[in-house]
């Protein structure tokens, strides 16, 4: 059974040295007695968990799956066991609200800690980041009321949360939702109609479901403008907030077979009259929903990092002991018919594409949290105002980049492991089915490539890029003394003009012709991506640089952290070229068809 090591060192060097996260925090009065000690002490328990309580059941959860007998789901074998404890050591409360019995710790910590669960288990993770985000929705945008019957034991892990978005015939397009809410005399609303793919939407792990659900009220305006957020529990609520043992009108009616997170149920809901309660304002739902968004679509990236970092560790110590063929050069060892694969250029290649991305996605996955952050608890508006601005900038990009590396990743792993990547035993066959749903949920990554270009780039007219160029600027004017960084700040301009020269491009372009945003969409997704990961690498480099001056510990990770960024720049990075020249090519070539030449 393959085992799981929580990535520690690199997770302490990333807060201390890259981000330097006791200071930001510092900065803010809520999170100000976060340091660093309480750090370690929270990611290295964190760490235990992932490796003890969730990586050993991962393996047993795939096989046995979730099952469904008289519209009850039950979870797999230890499931239920495992959440109590991470329910029991307060796991689930660690982001909420404190005058909910929230713990209110900062995203940049629990980041680390999903991309922890995730790598070990990500069935298991799901149940936890669903319920995360519809308490962050409900402290968001709940009455008091509301908030207090519900949140204390959705913080308390008691209860867990759920989002119920997708219909059969509305996934992206939730304008075309068709579920019904129906105002009531009491206030509250008859909510009807199916929801599909409903992660978490029943199961054996809490005592108590709260769906959040989009409906439309009878007299709504069409399309996404009608539609409005309710919270439904499965069993009612008294007015104490304790259970009242009465079954609300919603039931699951089947969970789907799927390609892989086996263990986490994934469930049709039907809602049949069922009581609901509104959220925030009347047809707002949607927008309020995406308070949730941001939060589960960087979860979505740590999923497909954590993914990665697990292939990751099974696929480079397997390099280290399988003995194939001859090293073509000095490594050779002597007395021996055959080396280590490791020697082989094709398998580092491998191994390096894994960790250089590993080690980018989980930077840019702290930055965005690190924004996340700021526009939650920075005392200045300016800095609030402007980490909401980035925020908007990398979530899909994050979201979309870091679940594509991710996959490749588990897929380059299963190939380091050959044949033996393709059987159950080593686990990378588990991790490739289960990082590749990542790639589809929470808004396919066709549409957060869409999303960037359209909203975030062509309708602002690249404002919000601007705001991303001032941190790089700040960054490269920080480092024009170091003389070993030079050459590195010299790629991320060269890719920082790439990015402009297409961005000009697709601005100018869609002026005439609507086509050229979607066309350029995914290019200049990956091209942002490429940019970012350079710009990460660039900090982590100069974080690394720093720390092997000032100390003679750990030289040798700082080493190794410098080897693999020249990796990056120099292998990895020249795909920007060839980004660059694909969205500047247009619209035209994808568009000559007719579909019924497809
Ligand atoms: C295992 C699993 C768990 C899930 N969990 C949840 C959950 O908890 N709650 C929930 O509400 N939903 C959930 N979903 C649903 C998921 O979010 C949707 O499947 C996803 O958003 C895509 O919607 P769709 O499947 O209807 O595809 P469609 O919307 O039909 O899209 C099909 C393809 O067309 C592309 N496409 C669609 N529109 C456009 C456009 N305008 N421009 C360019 N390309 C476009 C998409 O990128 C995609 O490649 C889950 C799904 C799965 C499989």
């Amino acid at each position: 059974m393959p085992t799981y090591r929580a990535p520690l060192t690199d997770i302490q060097f990333l807060l201390r040295n890259v981000f330097r996260a006791e200071e930001l925090f510092a900065e803010m009065p809520d999170t100000a007695e976060v340091t660093d000690d309480l750090i370690t002490a929270i990611v290295e328990e964190a760490g235990k968990i992932a490796e003890g309580l969730l990586s050993p059941i991962n393996q047993s959860g795939d096989q046995e799956g979730c099952h469904y007998t008289d519209g009850v789901v039950t979870t797999p074998k230890g499931f239920k066991e495992a959440y109590t404890a991470y329910a029991e050591g307060g796991w689930a409360g660690l982001t909420g609200d404190v005058n909910y019995g929230g713990q209110g710790m900062p995203k940049m910590l629990s980041a680390l800690i999903e991309e922890m669960s995730f790598a070990a288990n990500s069935s298991f993770a799901l149940y936890t980041i669903l319920n995360t985000g519809a308490a962050l929705t409900l402290s968001h945008h709940g009455s008091e009321q509301l908030k207090a019957l519900y949140l204390p034991k959705m913080y308390k892990g008691t209860w867990s949360g759920t989002m119920c978005l997708t219909e059969p015939h509305a996934g992206t397009d939730l304008g075309m939702i068709k579920t019904r809410a129906v105002p009531n005399a009491d206030d509250t609303y008859s909510i009807s109609g199916t929801k599909i793919f409903i992660t978490a939407g029943d199961h054996d792990l809490t005592e108590n479901i709260i769906h959040l659900v989009l409906a439309k009220l009878p007299d709504a305006p069409a399309g996404p403008r009608g539609i409005s957020l309710f919270l439904v529990p499965k069993i009612l609520v008294d007015e104490a907030g304790e259970l009242t043992g009465e079954a609300n009108n919603v039931r699951c009616g089947s969970i789907e077979h799927k390609m892989g997170i086996k263990a986490s149920a994934t469930c049709v809901m039907n809602f049949d009259g069922a009581k609901g309660f509104l959220l925030g304002e009347l047809n707002q739902g949607l927008s309020h929903m995406f308070t949730m968004m941001n939060y589960e679509r960087l979860s979505m990236g740590l999923q497909g990092n954590g993914l990665a970092d697990s292939s990751y560790q099974i696929a480079s110590s397997y390099a280290k002991e399988r003995v194939q063929g001859r090293a073509p050069s000095s490594e050779r060892q002597s007395g021996q018919i055959a080396d280590p694969i490791i020697v082989h250029p094709d398998v580092r290649r491998m191994l390096l594409t894994m960790r250089a991305n590993i080690l980018a996605g989980r930077a840019l996955s702290l930055y965005a949290a690190s924004q996340l952050d700021i526009s939650r608890f920075h005392p200045n508006e300016a800095k609030r105002k402007q980490a909401e601005q980035l925020v908007a900038l990398l979530i899909p990009v994050q979201k979309a980049y870091c679940t594509d590396r991710g996959f490749e990743a588990c897929v380059l792993g299963q190939q380091v492991l050959g044949g033996h990547g393709y059987v159950a035993e080593w686990g990378l066959e588990q991790n490739v089915r289960d990082a590749r749903i990542a790639q589809i949920y929470e808004g396919a990554n066709g549409v957060q490539a869409l999303d960037l270009m359209g909203r975030k780039t062509v309708r602002v007219n690249g404002d919000l890029l601007k705001v991303l160029f001032l941190e790089m600027d700040e960054f490269v004017a920080s480092q024009q003394q170091i003389s070993a960084m030079q050459p590195f700040l010299q790629k991320l301009t060269q890719c920082r003009e790439l990015l402009i020269g297409a961005t000009d491009n697709v601005i100018a372009g869609a002026a005439d012709n609507p086509d050229e945003i979607g066309a350029a969409s995914y290019a200049y997704m990956e091209l942002m991506g490429l940019t970012l990961y350079c710009f990460m690498w660039q900090r982590i480099l100069a974080a690394a640089y720093a720390a092997g001056e000032s100390t003679t510990d750990s030289a040798d990770y700082y080493d190794g952290l410098i080897k693999t960024g020249t990796f990056f720049m120099n292998r990895l990075l020249p795909r920007s070229q060839s980004l660059a020249e694909e969205i500047t090519s247009g619209a035209s070539s994808l568009m000559a068809m007719s579909a019924e030449q497809f």
